[in-house]
């Protein structure tokens, strides 16, 4: 697959060039950020706008095809957060110290991963 220069600036315009898994700012030169499929394309997702998001390469990296994984707390397998359906400050607490914590079983198993 490949995305238009339009779609790549219409996320980072969406993601106000932060990652939208962790939201470290990708004015930070020592990342560089990839657009992530929020439902992979091998399961079934498209490259419409909506199934796309900003992210850091640790976070893309992380994720990777998955799309659930298991609660850490529960043992039930859940979906991973998806930005563009879900309020980032519904599911993490950034922390002081910069770590974030998953507020909820979405927000733990995408910290976890
Ligand atoms: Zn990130």
């Amino acid at each position: 697959m490949s995305l238009t220069n339009e779609q790549r600036q219409i996320i980072h315009e969406l993601a106000s060039n932060c990652c939208e898994y962790c939201r470290i700012a990708s004015d930070d030169r020592l990342s560089k950020f990839q657009i992530d499929h929020v439902i992979p394309i091998k399961h079934g997702g498209s490259d419409d706008t909506n199934n796309l998001a900003l992210a850091c390469l640790k976070c893309n990296g992380f994720k990777g095809p998955n799309v659930a994984a298991l609660d850490p707390l529960t043992g039930h397998a859940t979906k991973l957060f998806n930005p563009r359906r879900q309020r980032w400050d519904d599911h993490f607490l950034l922390n002081a110290d910069t770590t974030i914590t998953g507020l909820t079983p979405e927000g733990r198993v995408t910290v976890e991963n």
